[in-house]
């Protein structure tokens, strides 16, 4: 579904990604892990061109989207993000939130975009909140609406950047639980995130990542439980 060879980045002639290779199936979840600082949000922002990158390919349902305007619409389109910071507008109630960029890109009637979002809103357990603003929403609240504002588009693919480290603890697990659920239904997802519970039920595969380059990669119980390089075994000594 997603391709990505050689992709290499530099911001201000110092490497931030260098030489990335990934391959992402339909359907599967891949986990990225890593330090702060080593790329994990480059990469994310280079596979939809909110980054441009310097050198490599990335392909989407086997089309290039670095030289093709058309491939990289169908792109914008048809992959979602969520980030850490849930950038709902926060002139525009739930509801709207949800709808906007279905009536804008998909040019759906509003009827159409208000029950789709109420069945979205239902989907991450908020129908009560429809007509709530953003600043009256707790932090996993706002980040489920984020959800299904992403959802919304029906995307093929979905791509989550720290969805929860902005979060007070006992908020965590509403948003893993709406994103296990995604999975289950057989989303492609690409994640980081260093909640090693979601990873080990969830993630088809793992990726480490440190200075800009794929470390090691393999199922969660091959890299958590039996890792192979020394940096990995060092980085997950310090986070678990
Ligand atoms: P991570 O998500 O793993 O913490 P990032 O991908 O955000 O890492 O950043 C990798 C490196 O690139 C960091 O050193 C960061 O400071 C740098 N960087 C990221 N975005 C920019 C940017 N827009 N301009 C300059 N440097 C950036
Ligand atoms: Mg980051």
């Amino acid at each position: 579904m997603i391709q990505v060879r050689g992709l290499t980045k530099s911001f201000q002639s110092s490497p931030v990604l260098n030489q990335i290779n990934l391959e992402v199936a339909q359907c599967e979840v891949v986990v990225i892990i890593g330090p702060s600082g080593s790329g994990k949000s480059t990469i994310l922002r280079c596979l939809n061109m909110l980054e441009k990158p310097d050198q490599g390919e990335i392909y989407f349902e086997g089309a290039s989207i670095m030289h093709s305007a058309k491939s990289l619409i169908k792109l914008r389109t048809e992959v979602g993000m969520v980030f850490q910071q849930f950038n709902l507008f926060q002139h525009m109630k739930v509801i709207d939130n949800i709808k906007l960029a279905v009536i804008q890109v998909r040019k759906w009637s509003r009827d159409k975009a208000h029950l789709k979002a109420m069945e979205l809103l239902e989907k991450v357990g908020l129908t009560d909140k429809a007509d709530a603003y953003p600043a009256a929403l707790s932090g996993g609240q706002a980040q489920r609406v984020a959800i299904a504002r992403a959802l919304a588009m029906e995307p093929k693919v979905m791509l989550f950047d720290e969805p929860t480290s902005a979060l007070d603890p006992e908020m965590i697990g509403e948003v893993l639980g709406v994103m296990k659920q995604l999975a289950k239904e057989g989303m492609t997802m690409i994640v980081v995130t260093h909640e090693m519970g979601f990873a080990k039920e969830v993630a088809d595969r793992v990726l480490f990542i440190e200075q800009g380059s794929i470390v090691e990669e393999g199922t969660p119980n091959e890299l958590f439980d039996h890792p192979k390089h020394a940096r990995t075994q060092l980085f997950l000594s310090k986070i678990l």
